[in-house]
């Protein structure tokens, strides 16, 4: 009997350094179920014990106790020493170079709509307007009837509009907000028992109209209104801060000319065009200007005494002056880009090859990241 457990160990020892030796964990495994797993050799040993005599059994006994503690020592050692090879292997096919420099991330750039929109905020920041932001869904009272464009009025033919319900639409302009600020501000004046107070703002956002997309013509645009009312604010006010905007934007060498135009929402309007940047109306052929030698960029006037009414300023006591200009107008200028669809293609690539227009104020060349 003693030789079958010395016999046996040395089986197990073999089969245990062959199967660390292939670093094979399933073979170590096995190897475990066969000598120490409950239906293991090492079990079957001492079931025998019973059947041996007496005087036998200790001794046989105590035999097969410490085959099994060798046998479980030796099995603990090689399965220690196959996970640490396994490990080691798998670190070196996983290592990591920490020296390699990064990869760089693509730098991304302001959009050219934002940067006019900014810059034209800060011409006005200049002179004293305050931007503030309205709702892009309005009622049609703000954006039509309190501008003095009622129902049926045929100036409504002038936006065509998108509708939300028969009463809500998606602002056509940024002008509703004439009305909305100069209420706030008399409305909480009027509380506190004092007189409306003067006003300067502008207001820079998202307006949409139902528009046939061309080069010239999205539903969504960009527009900034602006309004100024006071005591004694006049026509050649507005000129003055329109004229020194148009110079802080386009060169300080621009001379502006305005003409009669009409917006229900001012009396008198006007167009405001300036000289062209480009070729200083020297250039019939110019891309600019189309050889006339002016450029249009806003509308403007003086409040309507109805607006100012809606508004809750006495028309006899308060007078002011509005305008409102296109984003994207101004921006096509000064890049020279012609086709308004480009500014919603949100090309990185395409902004990238932007520069501006030819005969521009040098503060534009501003660096544009490659
Ligand atoms: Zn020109």
């Amino acid at each position: 009997m003693v030789e079958d457990i010395t016999a046996l160990e040395t089986t197990a020892l073999g089969s245990l350094t062959a199967a660390e030796h292939r670093s094979d964990r399933q073979a170590l495994e096995q190897w475990r179920l066969t000598y120490l797993g409950s239906q293991g050799q090492i079990r079957q040993l001492m079931r025998c014990i019973g059947q041996l005599p007496l005087e036998e059994r200790r001794t046989f006994g105590s035999a097969v106790q410490s085959l099994a503690q060798r046998l479980e020592v030796a099995y603990k050692a090689s399965e220690q020493r196959v996970s640490d090879r396994l490990l080691n292997r798998e670190l070196e096919a996983e290592r990591i170079d920490v020296t390699l420099p990064g990869r760089p991330h693509a730098q991304g750039l302001i959009h050219p709509l934002r940067q006019t929109l900014s810059d034209v905020v800060r011409a006005f920041a200049n002179l004293g307007f305050q931007a503030v932001e309205g709702p892009e869904v309005e009622w049609d009272t703000y954006n039509f009837e309190l501008l003095n464009i009622p129902a049926n009025h045929p100036a409504r033919d002038m936006w065509d509009t998108l509708w939300i319900t028969d009463r809500m639409l998606l602002r056509t302009h940024t002008s509703p907000m004439q009305v909305r600020t100069m209420r706030m501000a008399s409305a909480t004046a009027r509380r506190q028992g004092n007189e409306p107070p003067a006003l300067r703002i502008v207001v820079p956002g998202r307006t949409y109209r139902y528009e046939q997309v061309d080069a010239t013509h999205e539903s969504q645009f960009m527009q900034l209104e602006g309004l100024l009312v006071d005591h004694q604010s006049s026509f050649s006010d507005l000129k003055g801060v329109l004229t020194d905007v148009a110079r802080q934007l386009f060169g300080q060498a621009r001379k502006t000319r305005f003409r009669c135009d009409y917006f229900p929402f001012v009396e008198p309007g006007a167009e405001l065009a300036m000289d062209c940047f480009a070729c200083e109306g020297r250039d019939p052929h110019c891309r600019v200007c189309h050889g006339s030698g002016w450029i249009e960029i806003l509308g403007c006037g003086m409040v309507h005494p109805k607006v100012l009414e809606n508004g809750g300023y006495d028309p006899q006591r308060y007078r002011g002056f509005a305008f409102g200009l296109g984003i994207e107008r101004i921006t096509m200028l000064r890049h020279g880009i012609d086709d308004i669809r480009l500014f919603y293609l949100n090309d990185v690539q395409l902004w990238r090859q932007v520069r501006y227009a030819p005969g521009a104020p040098r503060s534009w060349n501003r660096e544009v990241p490659e």
